[in-house]
């Protein structure tokens, strides 16, 4: 190098017709290598400006994925607080339906529990069978199935409003 920068500086018809035309193509490489040395140079720079960029950007994602883990992890305790609640929702309901089928049963004949009572038997009061199921049972006693006191008689009645 520091031969070819001594060489270079010199006039060139000082140099034979070879020497002349190695001149001419050291000067053209020595440029071609500063400019491809600028090139490297401007290259590296680049890289080193996109890598950082890189690592900003990879440093952000992370925040990032930090704070969606985090969201994430709300979201999980947030369902898990719905399911808790939907538990005891359903817990709530299913004693309603319990109540309201005790309630319903409180309607329905003590024999077929499925047509409402409506059968006053006379004179013990008892209001607990359906006039179907009364019936039958008049075939084979006339004595009430609940209390054994004697049917006098038997008064039908209304037990629902409908
Ligand atoms: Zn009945
Ligand atoms: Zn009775």
């Amino acid at each position: 190098m520091e031969m070819g920068k001594k060489d270079a500086d010199l006039p060139p018809n000082q140099f034979s017709r070879d020497r002349a035309a190695f001149w001419k193509e050291w000067t053209h490489l020595q440029s071609s290598v500063g400019a491809h040395h600028q090139k490297v140079m401007e290259f590296f720079h680049n890289q080193t400006a996109y890598l950082l960029k890189l690592e900003c950007m990879i440093i952000q994602q992370a925040a990032q994925l930090e704070k969606h883990k985090t969201k994430q992890k709300s979201a999980v305790n947030a369902v898990g607080v719905f399911l808790q609640r939907e538990d005891s929702y359903r817990e709530a309901l299913k004693a309603a339906l319990e109540a309201l089928e005790e309630e319903k049963e409180k309607h329905v004949c003590q024999i077929c529990m499925t047509k409402p009572r409506n059968i006053l038997i006379m004179p013990c009061m008892h209001l607990l069978y359906c006039d179907e199921c009364l019936r039958k049972h008049l075939n084979t006693s006339n004595l009430c199935p609940v209390c054994r006191g004697t049917m006098k008689t038997w008064i039908p009645c209304r037990f629902n409003l409908d």
